[in-house]
């Protein structure tokens, strides 16, 4: 290999050393804010979330889960807060007690946890309550989204995600909690079971995501399994605890217990196997959003439309957060598809991004369906291409998200068109229209360098090149960054000039 590009290593790894060594230097709190700047990356990511706001959660699940570097999120009844003493009143479980408002903050504020909402006296928000048989009216049922946040927010938290007691949702309360909450942790009932896929693949589902009750007869080696695929596949893993006991946890799944000896096993094969910390609201794709307007408060700036009837601004509060006012009213027209086009967004073609919409599918034909497409154009404004994205024709509320690479490098600048096609049923509402920018992928490697996709370009991708070196019939993955077939020295060269990018 050429002497220049030794040398170009040496100084690299000389920089490597240099920053491996202000790591090291930082303190814990340093080391959490820097893990929290590499949770947009597309790695694999674990989430510790506990339900109901049991005493444990301070007293157990915190510090454990502190030992390792973790954090979780911890859904509270706003009603249960404060009952320190068993029995007690709390629709949960009358025989455990709950934190107070202090403990709720020393988790939040001393050990770094996410807060989210569990209602106000966890109801069942859709079913007949098991006791009573009495079903919520929908002003009770909103009442338990709006008033469990307005209780957090007295207390200084700013609630923006919310878990429904006994994973009780349908449509029509997802659609709801979707106006207050940015994201949505169900309960057991979305899991893949049939083949055994409880992780969240890119671009997770910020209302739906799948999830992992780890309760009695939850073997450690089961959820061992899972933080393997997650490492494999750059998924998101995310657990569901409620109590946990410093021994003597029961083994019936019914009683939602788990030992604190074993949510450390499992805390310390995450940490082993690096996954990334993550809470609940971190978990998805957050970031600028480079759409003009997505979020239609703005009325009718920054989108057109060819079929003024059928795309149609509305003001009655049917979005979603953190802006639910506007949103558009998409139906379908019997002899025409219908277009709403955006703006023409800037865009960098070796980046990556994530497209981000709110959709709420209210009634369908069995025809038409809602449709997601990128057209793509030179830096002139001439058109290029066009990708067809994801689309919906059932009735769903959902994030849809979507992973866009540029087609080129002549893509400069991107159109998000939402087609409705035609038919005679379909009615929809769509807010939060994002595009962000994200680094690395499980799909594609989208810093240029990444061979691991890591989301940064470091010795592990220098090595991969390395070890390869001079090798044929090579994959993007082997280090083959230019696809020439070889591992040679152009492809070290592309590591190196994105080092640490
Ligand atoms: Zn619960």
């Amino acid at each position: 290999m050429p002497r220049s590009i030794l040398d170009k290593i040496q100084s690299k790894f000389t920089i490597f050393f240099t920053v491996i060594a202000l790591i090291a230097s930082l303190s814990l709190s340093g080391f959490i804010k820097a893990q929290a700047i590499a949770t947009n990356a597309v790695v694999p990511k674990i989430s510790f979330t506990f339900d109901d706001g049991y005493s444990s959660v301070l007293s157990q699940a915190a510090p454990t889960l502190a030992s390792y570097g973790y954090t979780g999120t911890s859904f509270v009844i706003t009603g249960c807060v404060g009952m320190t003493t068993a029995p007690n009143t709390c629709a949960a479980d009358t025989d455990k007690t709950y934190m107070t408002w202090d403990q709720i903050l020393s988790v939040k504020n001393s050990y770094g946890w996410e807060i989210g909402s569990h209602t106000i006296d966890h109801s069942e928000l859709v079913s007949p309550d098991e006791n009573t048989g009495i079903v919520l009216t929908d002003a009770e049922r909103i009442n338990e989204l709006v008033q469990s946040k307005a209780d957090l927010a007295a207390h200084g938290i700013d609630a923006t995600s919310f878990a429904d007691p006994y994973g009780d949702w349908n449509m029509q309360s997802l659609a709801e909690i979707a106006k207050y909450y940015a994201v949505h942790r169900p309960f057991a009932d979305t899991v893949d079971y049939a083949n055994n896929n409880h992780n969240n693949a890119y671009p997770y589902s910020d209302l739906l995501p799948y999830v992992v009750q780890v309760t009695g007869g939850v073997s450690v080696d089961q959820i061992k399994l899972q933080i393997d695929r997650a490492k494999a596949n750059n998924y998101l893993l995310v657990l569901v605890f409620h109590d946990i006991l410093n021994g003597n946890a029961s083994s019936n799944p019914d009683y939602y217990e788990y030992n604190t000896s074993d949510l450390a096993q499992i805390a310390a094969y995450a940490q082993q196997q690096g996954l990334v910390n993550t809470n609940m609201t971190e978990a998805f794709i957050n970031g600028t959003n480079l759409v003009n307007n997505g979020s239609f408060e703005n009325g009718q700036t920054g989108w057109t439309t060819d079929a003024p009837s059928n795309v149609v601004l509305d003001t009655g509060n049917n979005g979603s957060y953190p802006s639910p006012t506007n949103s558009i009213m998409l139906t379908s027209n019997p002899n025409q598809d219908s277009h709403l086009f955006f703006d023409l967004i800037p865009i960098s073609s070796v980046n990556s991004y994530v497209v981000k919409s709110y959709l709420n599918v209210l009634s369908v034909d069995g025809t038409s369906q809602v449709g997601f497409y990128i057209d793509e154009y030179d830096i002139n404004g001439n058109y290029l291409s066009t990708q067809a994205k994801p689309s919906e024709g059932s009735v769903w509320v959902e994030m849809l998200n979507f992973n866009y690479v540029p087609s080129s490098s002549n893509v400069a600048q991107v159109r998000i068109q939402v087609v409705v096609t035609a038919g005679t049923g379909l009615s929809a509402f769509l807010d939060n229209v994002q595009l962000i920018q994200v680094a690395g992928s499980g799909v594609v490697v989208v810093v240029l360098g990444d061979i691991d996709g890591s989301g940064k370009v470091d010795a592990l991708d220098l090595s991969i090149v390395l070890s390869n070196w001079g090798k044929t019939g090579m994959t993007l993955a082997d280090g083959d960054l230019d696809a020439s077939g070889t591992v040679d020295a152009l492809d070290l060269s592309l590591v190196l000039t994105n080092w640490s990018n």
